[in-house]
């Protein structure tokens, strides 16, 4: 088996494969090789479960879940990827490939047809230029998934692991902390990847929740208070909150302070409990 974080390696596959790295599909392959193996222990993958990978580039990662879990579907949008994973990936009969942008698959019915009676992972070094729109849909279609384990850029690390009232926070922190519990498992420097993009790396856990940590009366409309209330993030809460949400000023500026809070609050300053209190009330407000 061929050693897929040696560059004499990846660059001969290149050139027998007639391969060249797409810049903008986020092509920065892993060549450091603690990474991948723990990034599939620390991802779940052991025996008893079913992975889903997003962007399989050469199969560095892929082998080490495929060595670990029961199965491994990795999705892959380029489909000059595909005769070079077919030959890095010959010795296992555990992985399938998916040739599909990831935001166009039907993860609910990938998971029923591939993972049955499975607990089931998703791990994945995932291209950076998505990254927000995968991580937003993984959790928002509530996926019968236990953990999302994913390598993204050190500045979306912080901002999606940020405890809420921090200034790092914005709405995606919100979400990611309504489905699930984050954290932060380990940096990776620039130098891990080939070829070297100019950001640092860090690799997150977000342990699926199986229920929200706050109540409220209604979810959508706790999130649209969520994105007014960011929207400006800046400003003090009463304006971007009226403005956004069609609700007389006075209304809102009521609101927060039957919530304990004062007009001059910003949307950095409140926890999950405090939005949601707040949405409750602004909902009531609207009528
Ligand atoms: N897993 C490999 C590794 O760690 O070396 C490759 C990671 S590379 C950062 C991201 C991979 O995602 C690339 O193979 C790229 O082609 C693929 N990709 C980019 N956009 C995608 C999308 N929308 N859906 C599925 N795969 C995508």
């Amino acid at each position: 088996m061929e050693n897929l974080s040696n560059i004499g390696v990846i660059k001969s596959l290149c050139e027998r494969h007639g391969f060249s790295f797409s810049k903008s599909l986020g092509q920065n392959f892993l060549i450091n090789p603690s990474v991948c193996p723990r990034m599939a222990e620390l991802g779940g993958a052991k025996p008893g479960v079913g992975v889903i990978e997003i962007g399989a580039g050469f199969g560095v990662l892929t082998v080490e879940l495929a060595k670990r879990a029961d199965k491994v579907v990795v999705i892959e949008i380029d489909d000059s990827l595909f005769p070079v994973l077919n030959e890095t990936l010959a010795g296992y009969d555990n992985i399938k490939l998916v040739h599909s942008d990831v935001m166009d698959v039907d993860l609910h019915a990938l998971i029923r047809e591939e993972f049955a009676g499975m607990e089931v992972c998703v791990c994945a070094n995932l291209p950076y230029y998505v990254t927000s729109p995968i991580v937003m849909r993984l959790l928002e279609e509530r996926l019968p998934v236990e953990s999302v384990t994913v390598m993204v850029q050190k500045e979306a690390a912080q901002r999606l692991c940020a405890p809420m009232g921090s200034r790092q926070c914005g709405a995606v922190t919100a979400a990611v902390q309504y489905y699930s519990e984050p954290e932060v498992l380990f940096q990776v420097s620039r130098g891990s990847f080939f070829p070297a993009p100019n950001v640092d790396s860090a690799v997150i856990r977000l342990s699926i929740r199986k229920t929200p940590p706050v109540e409220t009366a209604d979810e959508a409309w706790f999130f649209k208070v969520v994105h007014a209330a960011f929207s400006q993030r800046r400003k003090t809460l009463p304006n971007p909150l009226s403005a956004s949400l069609g609700i007389k000023k006075q209304l809102v500026i009521d609101a927060l302070l039957s919530c304990g809070l004062t007009a001059t609050a910003r949307a950095e300053e409140l926890s999950l409990h405090e939005f949601a209190s707040l949405a409750d009330k602004l909902l009531e407000a609207r009528g």
